[in-house]
């Protein structure tokens, strides 16, 4: 099997592909100050199998387009959603986040979820910028340092995995003048990484390895997905998900 084939194969069956929760979702929602009743559209991109998506939808007056390049994520998504009885308020859509079919102006909402980092943040906010309406809400995670320097080893790991990791202060400037108003800015706390994310991924991995058939591809996976957790278990008081909250200016720059 291919790598991305296994690495689908592993994520497939979780929860969440990435580090979150429901609390820090509501968090989000309240500081945004989005109302519950009032009828929205939302894009989320990078949804995986729906941990955000299917939240909103719960809580949410909204439709909601769910955003992700893989099928797979997206076929468990709609039968999660079906077993919630959530489908209406679903529409899957799969395809790339820098090719998205939007128009402009068209959601009052954009989520995205420890995904931006697929194209980069700056060209993440700035390609969304115009899918969204005058006043609309951007809500997206962003591996972020939250101490002013960090040990060389980690620093070298997570420049070489994703050079755009940098502090709030860099990130909250790029979506200034990206033609936002930042609103709010909170960091995701351990709970978020290893409760929800890595630990029931550790749990997955025994069935994982022998489904196939304790390859060496499949043991690359395991080793590299390990050697991750070991440096979060390590160096977290320097680093972690920043959820930022910003609006869409009425008379925004581009
Ligand atoms: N938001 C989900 C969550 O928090 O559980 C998923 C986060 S996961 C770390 C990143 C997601 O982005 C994956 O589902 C992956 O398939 C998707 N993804 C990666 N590159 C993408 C791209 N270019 N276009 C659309 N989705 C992409």
């Amino acid at each position: 099997m291919e790598a991305y084939q296994l690495l689908i194969d592993l994520h497939k069956n979780a929860d969440r592909q990435g580090p979150g929760g429901d609390e820090e979702t509501e968090k989000a929602l309240s500081l945004a100050g989005i109302d519950r009743t009032t009828p929205l559209k939302i894009a989320d991109i990078g949804c995986g199998t729906g941990a955000s998506t299917l939240l909103l939808a719960r809580l949410l007056n909204a439709r909601i387009t769910a955003v992700d390049f893989l099928q797979e994520f997206l076929e468990v998504l709609e039968r999660r959603a079906e077993s919630q009885g959530l489908s209406g308020k679903i529409t899957p859509l799969c395809c790339s986040m820098d090719k998205l079919p939007f128009e402009n102006g068209e959601f009052d909402v954009i989520w995205s979820e420890g995904a931006i980092y697929n194209i980069g943040f700056e060209k993440g906010v700035t390609d969304w910028y115009r899918y969204l309406k005058p006043g609309g809400m951007l809500i997206v995670s962003e591996i972020t340092w939250i101490t002013a320097s960090r040990p060389s080893e980690l620093q070298k790991y997570w420049e070489g995995e994703y050079p755009e990791i940098d502090m709030p202060s860099s990130k909250i400037g790029v979506l200034e003048k990206s033609g936002y108003s930042p609103l709010g800015y909170f960091v995701l706390p351990e709970h978020c990484w290893l409760d929800n994310y890595y630990r029931p991924m550790q749990a997955r991995f025994e069935d994982f390895l022998d489904r196939n058939g304790n390859s060496e591809e499949a043991r690359a996976i395991v080793d590299a997905e390990n050697r991750e957790i070991e440096l979060y278990e390590k160096y977290k008081a320097h680093y972690s998900y920043g959820v930022y909250i910003a609006r869409k200016l009425d008379h925004g720059n581009p």
